[in-house]
């Protein structure tokens, strides 16, 4: 499968602020999504349904880009996604495409040849729990039929990642990030994302992952910009959330002059390697991996949170705070 060294990094965001407030960085996924909607184009990504399932679904419409805004930490099921992806391809249509960059290979691969109307996005990706864990995960913190979603990260302040539920009225039977009611989840709740951070849970796969390297699969990944201005200044806000954009193919930067919703300012490279691990290496897997994936199906949550030191600290509780402060600026 062909690889593309980046041609550009991009810090940047979405001019669009309610669209920046949704995404779990800098909306760049979502600046991409709406010019291929924009075009009668179909836009491809993982939603979360009513009963905390994660799976890829196709998008046609504006409205119902909330359903695709924000990163879901765990594996989405594909199902006929491939298929579906092809059937628009060879019916002319634009398609974006986005997902874990394993994802994205499985497509191209899948494919087999080069369609000049699909545009690929990978994520640098820390890897993916399964929909199993995360189930188990629900029942012990009892989320199941309490609430309608759950958004992994508090979004309008960035920089620190929690769980909240999202309660609303469901449209057409269907979640609605939109029309949400957001309820921060009290961090003691929120020991999936500490888990997720120490790498407990993930699939397999994920920690000998061929993907996590710079060279990419995809004409696009977006990250959060962890690092930014360490070394070399950055002179803007980062409150709100900053994407990292790298731009791999040549298609890719003819994309770029067509995002007029996309502000964006050219980094180092190496800027966005050194803060951020897994665009370079894959996660580092844990000795007690398996024992904890047994105990997160067997054992009650106060247990595992204590044996496996997932408890909310002070810190935790004061970030919550700031975030809260953050969201009314
Ligand atoms: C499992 C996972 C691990 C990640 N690990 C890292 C990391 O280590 N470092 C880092 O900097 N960034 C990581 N990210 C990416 C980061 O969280 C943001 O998704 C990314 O920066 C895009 O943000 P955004 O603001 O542009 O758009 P958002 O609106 O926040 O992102 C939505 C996009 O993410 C896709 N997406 C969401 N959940 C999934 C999923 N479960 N499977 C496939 N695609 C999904 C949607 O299809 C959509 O394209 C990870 C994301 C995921 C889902």
């Amino acid at each position: 499968m062909e690889r593309y060294s980046p041609a550009m990094t991009l810090a940047c965001w979405t001019k669009v602020t309610s669209d920046r407030k949704k995404s779990s960085s800098g909306g760049a996924f979502s600046v991409l999504a709406r010019s291929v909607l924009s075009q009668n184009g179909v836009v491809f990504g993982a939603t979360m349904s009513t009963d905390l399932k994660v799976y890829h679904i196709g998008i046609e419409q504006a409205e119902d880009l909330p359903r695709l805004q924000g990163s879901k930490y765990v594996q989405s099921y594909l199902g006929d996604t491939f298929v579906q992806v092809r059937n628009r391809l060879m019916a002319g249509r634009k398609v974006l495409f986005t997902g874990t960059p394993c994802q994205v290979g499985g497509l191209l691969t899948f494919l087999r040849k080069k369609y000049e109307n699909l545009i690929t996005c990978d994520m640098v990706c820390h890897g993916v729990p399964s929909q199993r864990a995360f189930d188990a995960f629900c029942e012990r913190a009892h989320l199941n039929g309490t609430c309608d979603g759950i958004s992994f990260r508090f979004t309008e302040g960035w920089g620190f990642q929690l769980a909240r539920e999202l309660k609303s009225p469901t449209r057409d039977g269907k979640f609605s990030f939109a029309s949400a009611k957001r309820i921060p989840v009290c961090p003691s709740k929120a020991w999936y994302m500490r888990a997720f951070n120490k790498s407990l849970m993930f699939n397999e796969t994920c920690y000998s992952c061929s993907y996590t390297q710079v060279e990419r699969v995809s004409d696009f990944t977006m990250a959060d910009y962890w690092g930014l201005g360490q070394k070399i200044p950055f002179n803007h806000p980062t409150y709100q959330g900053i994407s990292m954009l790298l731009v791999n193919t040549p298609k890719a930067i003819e994309i770029l002059k067509e995002l007029p919703d996309l502000y964006y300012e050219e980094r180092n490279l190496q800027e966005a390697i050194d803060g951020n691990y897994n665009l370079s290496h894959s996660s580092i897997r844990p000795d007690n991996r398996d024992e904890f994936i047994d105990d997160l199906l067997d054992m009650n949550q106060k247990d595992v949170v204590r044996k496996y030191g997932l408890q909310a600290n002070a810190r935790d509780y004061i970030r919550l705070l700031k975030q809260w402060w953050n969201s009314k600026r």
